[in-house]
């Protein structure tokens, strides 16, 4: 009995800290402090109207949190700003989106895994250089045919937004979503596995138990 405790014990605490889970993830805060976070899920300002998120945070894979900051900078010069509304989901994160919304124009199925679950997605708006968001087609999650890329019914304003943010991303290699406006998957999403560690465990860059960092 005691055996089995203990078993359970050491699989509790080894299992969220998974080493070669959230290997080559990055806090992009932590590559880029000034980036301008407006994590939806983390408020009831989203398509499920709850808070889904514990924490604040935007976690990617390295290459592609590397290229959201190029973007940045990019758009920083021509007086513009990113705003980012989402990268990693953890899969559970994604198995409760389902179960509100199954409908894979909307939502991706859990089974197949979101380009989110693998931290090679991210969903961003522009703002003007205060931080302050810009007109776009839609609001973020207005699953309609306003947030379709090819929708032509938006303000002149909102379409030159939606078309700058789009021409910024792709210079990077972000492949956008013809369906969500705000939608940019990282080159090279399909070689990342699917993750369900949480966005409050994350430690850091390269979060590995087995290689303690020297620095
Ligand atoms: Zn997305």
């Amino acid at each position: 009995m005691l055996s089995l405790l203990v078993f359970f014990f050491v699989l509790v605490i080894t299992l969220p800290l998974d080493a070669a889970e959230n290997r080559d993830f990055v806090d992009i805060s932590e590559l880029d402090g000034s980036l301008i976070l407006d994590i939806r899920y983390a408020t009831s300002r989203n398509f499920t109207g709850k808070v889904m998120y514990p924490v604040v945070r935007c976690l990617l894979r390295r290459d592609a949190a590397l290229r959201v900051i190029r973007v940045e900078q990019k758009l920083r010069t021509q007086g513009y700003r990113l705003i980012i509304f989402d990268g990693y989901r953890p899969l559970s994160v994604q198995k409760k989106f389902w179960n509100i919304l199954p409908d894979e124009r909307y939502v991706a199925d859990p089974g197949k895994g979101s380009r989110h679950n693998r931290g090679a997605a991210v969903d961003v708006s522009l703002g003007d250089l205060a931080g302050h968001a810009l007109a776009m087609p839609s609001d973020y999650d207005d699953f309609s045919e306003k947030a379709h890329r090819d929708y032509s019914g938006a303000s002149g304003e909102a379409q030159r937004n939606c078309a700058l943010l789009e021409a910024a991303m792709r210079e990077e290699g972000f492949d956008p979503f013809p369906t969500e406006w705000w939608h940019f998957d990282a080159p090279g999403w399909e070689r990342y596995p699917v993750s369900d560690f949480s966005l409050e465990e994350f430690k850091g860059e390269n979060c590995d138990v087995t290689q303690k960092r020297k620095d």
